[in-house]
Parts: C-alpha cells; sequence; structure tokens
C-alpha cells in the first residue's frame, strides 16, 4: 500500500518565550498553549534487559539507591500533580518499573489518590506473568508490554537476553487479569527485526493485543542511533501493507502520539508513532518525572528542574507546584532531531522514563 499522510500539524516557530509573564493558572500549561496532563513517572533506571537501542551490552551505571526517590516522595508528587496541577492520566516506566519493590503498594496508593488519575504502566513484562492479578487487584487500568520480536533468536539479538517466553507469559497474564487494552509496543530496526513487522501484527491480532510500531529515536545511551538504520513510520505502513490491508482509524486521535490503522477493516487496529519523521509534538500533553526527582518537559529536553533538592529541604506542596509549573511553562514548541544542530539529551531513555 502506499503509505498515507501521517502526523499533526507542527507548531511554527522553534522555541517557547519563557520570559512571557505566565498567567496565574494553576494548569501546566505552557507558552503554545498546550496543557500538560499525563505525568510519566519513571520508577528506576535499572533493567534486566539490554535492548540495543536503549543500552549499551554494559558499563551503564545505575543512579545511586540515595538519589532515587522513595514510595513516599513519589507519593507526595504524584499527589500533587493530581490535586494541584491537573494531572489526570499517570504512566510508570522506567528503565523497567517491575524491579521496583514492593510496586503492587505503590500502585494502590496512587490509585487512592483523588481525582483518582488513571494509571498506566510500560514494562517490558518479565516477571507480570506471576503478578499481573496483584496489579489489577491494585487498580492498575493498561499495561504496554515492549516486545519487538516473536521470534526467540531475534528476540535475543535485540535485548541480548533470552527471555522471550516470560515477556510472552507477561502478556498473557495481563489479558486474563482483565487488563484492556493490552498494548504492545515495537521498534523496527533496519537489517534486525524489520522482516518481523507482519509476524509481529499477525501475533497481536490473533491474541487480541494492540500493537504500536515506534519509531526508534536518538535517546539510547551510547548515542549510537542512526537515521539510516531507522524504519520510518512510511516504511512500516509499507511493510505492512505487504500483507494486511490498512485503512485510516475513525476513532479520535486526540493527544494520543499513535496514528491508528484499521487491519483488514477492523475492528483489530495498529497504531504507528512517527515520532521522528512527523513528530507531534503541537499536542503533546506530556510532563515529566525522572526516578532521582527531575521534572523534564519533553524527551529531548537538555535541562530539567530538580525537586528533590526541594523536596528534601522541607519544600511545601505550593512551592513544588510552582516550580513544576515554571518549568513547563518553559515547555519548547517541539523536539529539534530533523534540524541540523540538533544535540542528544545527556540523559537516557532509560533514565528518563520512555
Ligand atoms: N523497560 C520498559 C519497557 O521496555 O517497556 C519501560 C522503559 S522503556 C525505555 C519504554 C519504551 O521506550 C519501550 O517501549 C521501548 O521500546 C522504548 N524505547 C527505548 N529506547 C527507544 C528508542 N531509542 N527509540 C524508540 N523507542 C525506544
Ligand atoms: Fe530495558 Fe526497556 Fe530499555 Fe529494553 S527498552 S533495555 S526493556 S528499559
Amino acid at each position: 500500500m502506499t503509505a498515507v499522510e501521517l502526523g499533526i500539524p507542527r507548531i511554527s516557530g522553534a522555541h517557547a518565550e519563557p520570559s512571557a509573564p505566565r498567567p496565574d493558572d494553576p494548569a501546566l500549561i505552557d507558552t503554545f498553549g498546550r496543557v500538560a496532563t499525563d505525568l510519566r513517572v519513571s520508577l528506576t533506571d535499572k533493567c534486566n534487559l539490554r535492548c540495543t537501542y536503549c543500552m549499551p551490552a554494559e558499563g551503564l551505571e545505575w543512579t545511586p539507591d540515595e538519589r532515587v526517590l522513595s514510595d513516599d516522595e513519589l507519593v507526595r508528587l504524584m499527589r500533587i500533580a493530581v490535586e494541584m496541577l491537573g494531572i489526570t492520566d499517570i504512566r510508570l516506566t522506567g528503565g523497567e518499573p517491575l524491579l521496583r519493590p514492593g510496586l503492587e503498594d505503590l500502585v494502590a496508593r496512587i490509585t487512592a489518590l483523588r481525582p483518582r488519575p488513571r494509571l498506566s504502566m510500560t514494562t517490558n513484562g518479565i516477571g507480570f506473568g506471576k503478578r499481573a492479578k496483584a496489579f489489577a487487584d491494585a487498580g492498575l487500568d493498561r499495561i504496554n508490554v515492549s516486545l519487538d520480536s516473536v521470534d526467540p533468536e531475534t528476540f535475543q539479538r535485540i535485548t541480548r537476553r533470552d527471555r522471550l517466553r516470560h515477556v510472552l507469559a507477561g502478556l498473557a497474564a495481563a489479558r486474563e487479569a482483565g487488563l484492556d487494552p493490552v498494548k504492545i509496543n515495537a521498534v523496527l530496526m533496519r537489517g534486525v527485526n524489520e522482516q518481523e513487522a507482519t509476524s509481529l501484527l499477525r501475533f497481536a491480532v490473533e491474541h487480541g493485543y494492540h500493537l504500536r510500531f515506534i519509531e526508534q529515536m536518538p535517546l539510547d545511551a551510547q548515542h549510537g542511533w542512526n537515521r539510516t538504520d531507522m524504519i520510518t513510520a512510511e516504511e512500516i505502513l509499507d511493510l505492512l501493507g505487504t500483507e494486511f490491508t490498512l485503512t485510516p482509524s475513525p476513532a479520535r486521535r486526540g493527544g494520543a502520539p499513535a496514528e491508528r490503522w484499521l487491519v483488514d477493516g477492523g475492528p483489530a487496529e495498529v497504531g504507528v508513532i512517527a515520532s521522528v519523521t512527523r513528530p507531534f509534538c503541537a499536542a503533546c500533553e506530556r510532563t515529566r518525572l525522572t526516578a532521582d526527582g527531575s521534572i523534564r518537559s519533553c524527551l529531548f529536553s537538555t535541562d530539567e528542574t530538580d525537586l528533590r533538592g526541594l523536596l528534601r529541604r522541607g519544600g511545601s506542596d505550593d512551592e513544588i507546584a510552582d516550580v513544576w509549573r515554571t518549568t513547563m511553562w518553559g515547555k519548547l514548541a517541539g523536539h529539534e532531531i530533523n534540524q541540523a544542530g540538533f544535540a542528544q539529551p545527556i540523559r537516557p531513555m532509560s533514565s528518563i522514563g520512555g
């Protein structure tokens, strides 16, 4: 099939004007009129896989434990976010969030916040098989499992670990526990797993999982991203078109990054997130909290604001909320991957939280 136009109109002008006076608005507004209502929280930068597009095989140092926010600190910041800043959706991520001890209890504390946020998690799924019911009971609403191949050899080549069966068990358990929808995130790389685009979609359709392909972004810890190795959204659609008929989904996209397509007339769908070739920054509703307590307005921000110091010095809820608002007010129009002089942020995806 021929790839169809993807994406959301971009904001013109590369930089915000943080010097413009900020209106007296409690929400996380920015100078481009966007409002952040979706909080991504990284719970740890540690991981039990080593996906090649994310981490080097070895040698990546973890954040020292004393710098990682405790459960009490995290819950306090999330409470401020939902009570004072208008956050309606929280996603737990990492690193691998399931490596955080006692995560079920943390989930229960988050879903007890009011107004209750919708709570989701992005995970590699390892170990979820045994814990899915406990997470569902604690109030977890949705899950995204990362899976780039259903072939054990290719899976091991990408993740550098022989754990495919554990990921598949995690997916199955999520569905059995009633989490709905169960989404799969997949990244395709040239010469590695691009030939698996159709088998991944076949697998997802057969099992009732919602598959989304994400363009590979320059966020790996080893700074090895290369534009020519990235499989573009257009290529993904062409690859899928060799076996499936894709038609645009009538579903409303809103601020969601995925462009959705009906598979063979539906009801199954597939999503494509064209983060690099068709940025959706103009519709971004996200704010980010790293495991060591920094606020970031964007995955690609080259600066961030430390909240851990203020938190541990006894800062009040009002002070914390104000610092958070000021950080988001300075959010740039968009990432600049496609512009000359683009600088990859020092923090990798595994430390920011994907
Ligand atoms: N460990 C969990 C997992 O893999 O789902 C959560 C953290 S991971 C950083 C979050 C998501 O980011 C995953 O879906 C992963 O595939 C994606 N990701 C990591 N590095 C990426 C990159 N360079 N480009 C695009 N997506 C990436
Ligand atoms: Fe770990 Fe997720 Fe990064 Fe893979 S993508 S190395 S599972 S943090």
